[in-house]
């Protein structure tokens, strides 16, 4: 989403450009790499339960996929915007390239709020979406997912609706499907446990034992508990969340210095990630404002709510005490705030590293749906981790080598495998 001024795209854009330029690309690999390859723009026409019929924009952008077929969430918003999913659908690229897994990067949107819509006409607006898209996704060229304010029970209906299209069971279609329906264990602690499988190897990287370290998120939905679960396992301590309030338009941080207790705190929070502010108080915790999260004196932060949240009016509040930010959400640090970061000397676990924990495991789940094998959940996660270690040990090494920023290295690893993809294909 677009807050303010703030253009996804032209971020995205403009952390490609000084890579390429880094790598110094020539102009052909540059025009191919920082426009996506395809975009679809389409009408979903959706009989309302009040008998009226809206027309719902929809959006399928197929940023690159040299590589493999293109993979990413479908989302469902009421300021969608298309340089957003364009933005989304090249970190995608990134993403899968840095983790080392054969697909590329897409991304889709419905400017539609489901919290104004009923389960009927969500159930049309998915249908309806695969309806427009059918020929152009598909298990062998572009593989949609859940993402913002989408589900399981969503990509259930997309997926029925393409096999009726298709005539076949084609359950590689489309990932984040329920468990039992096509979907993959682990996949729920999947991008969260990614995050901290990282930090866990960035704090190795720092010689400081998890179990001295203190904590502070942005943010207590699917990836920020998840995180906190695995985190507070390693032994290390969540002192502030913070997360949005409905009621009150605004976000508040929560804070206990004596540590979050992740069961009792999820025991007051609704299925969106808001947390109760009255209930949360009786519990011992300071209520805050919501950007205090950020200043809070902890080794490290996870921003892990949206996006644009560390810029360069605040990160120079950034506590001295913090050696390490995992960026579990997409894009939560401005290009400005990189300089501030890379100056204090914090460590950065960019986002599109930290958080492919997701896409790795949507793989996964990939590959057993076009098998029809299922695995345990400790066989997913225990490749998830590898994974994951591996894709942190690269960049890192990278890093250190040539004496680059997290953020860079990891895009020099990721640009250079796709640009090498596109010229190996004969494309550029
Ligand atoms: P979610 O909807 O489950 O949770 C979002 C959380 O952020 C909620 O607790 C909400 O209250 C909070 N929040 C919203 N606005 C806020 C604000 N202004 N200040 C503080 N808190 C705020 O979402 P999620 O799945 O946990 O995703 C979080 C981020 O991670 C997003 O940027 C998403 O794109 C990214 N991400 C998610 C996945 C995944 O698998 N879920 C994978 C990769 C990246």
């Amino acid at each position: 989403m677009s807050s303010g001024d703030f253009n996804a795209f032209e971020m995205a854009q403009a952390q490609f450009d000084k890579v390429a330029e880094l790598l110094n690309l020539d102009n052909g690999t540059r025009e191919v790499l920082r426009i996506p390859l395809r975009e679809y723009h389409f009408s979903i026409p959706v009989h309302m339960d009040d008998g009226t019929t809206e027309v719902f924009r929809g959006f399928r952008v197929q940023h690159n996929d040299a590589k493999g077929p293109c993979k990413g969430g479908i989302r469902f918003h009421p300021q969608e915007t298309v340089d957003t999913v364009r933005a989304l659908s090249m970190w995608m690229t990134w993403k899968c390239a840095v983790v080392n897994i054969p697909l590329g990067g897409g991304k889709g949107g419905v400017i539609c709020d489901p919290h104004n819509l009923s389960m009927n006409e969500q159930q049309q607006i998915c249908r309806g979406y695969v309806r427009q898209m059918a020929k152009n996704v598909g298990p062998i060229n572009d593989v949609p997912a859940p993402d913002v304010m989408t589900s399981a029970q969503h990509m259930l209906w997309m997926l029925d609706e393409y096999e009726v299209i298709h005539g076949s069971k084609n359950p590689g279609f489309i990932t984040g499907k329920p468990v039992g329906m096509g979907g993959s264990l682990g996949r729920k602690e999947a991008t969260g446990y990614g995050v901290i499988y990282t930090v866990r190897e960035a704090l190795k990287e720092l010689k400081i034992d998890p179990k001295d370290t203190t904590a502070s998120f942005q943010g207590f939905g699917n990836v920020a508990q998840h995180a906190i679960e695995l985190y507070t396992q390693l032994g290390g301590k969540v002192i502030c969340v913070s997360s949005w309030d409905q009621e009150d338009q605004t976000s508040y941080s929560f804070k206990r210095e004596t540590g979050v207790d992740l069961p009792e705190l999820l025991t007051i929070t609704n299925k969106f990630g808001g947390i109760d502010k009255a209930k949360a108080k009786e519990l011992g915790y300071e209520i805050l404002p919501g950007d205090e999260w950020l200043v809070q004196e902890v080794d490290i932060l996870v921003p892990a709510a949206l996006e644009n949240q560390i810029r360069g009016d605040n990160a120079e509040k950034i506590s001295p005490k913090v050696k390490l930010i995992a960026e579990g959400a997409n894009g939560p640090t401005a290009p400005e705030a990189d300089a501030i970061i890379e100056k204090k000397g914090i460590f950065l676990v960019p986002d599109f590293l930290a958080n492919a924990g997701g896409v790795t495991c949507s793989y996964f789940e990939q590959v057993q749906s076009n098998m029809n094998y299922f695995w345990e959940k400790d066989d997913v996660l225990n490749r998830l981790d590898l994974k994951m270690t591996s894709a942190f040990l690269a960049v890192s090494e990278l890093a250190k080598k040539k004496n680059l920023y997290m953020r860079d290295a990891a895009y020099v690893i990721a640009i250079q495998r796709v640009a090498q993809a596109c010229k190996d294909r004969g494309w550029v």
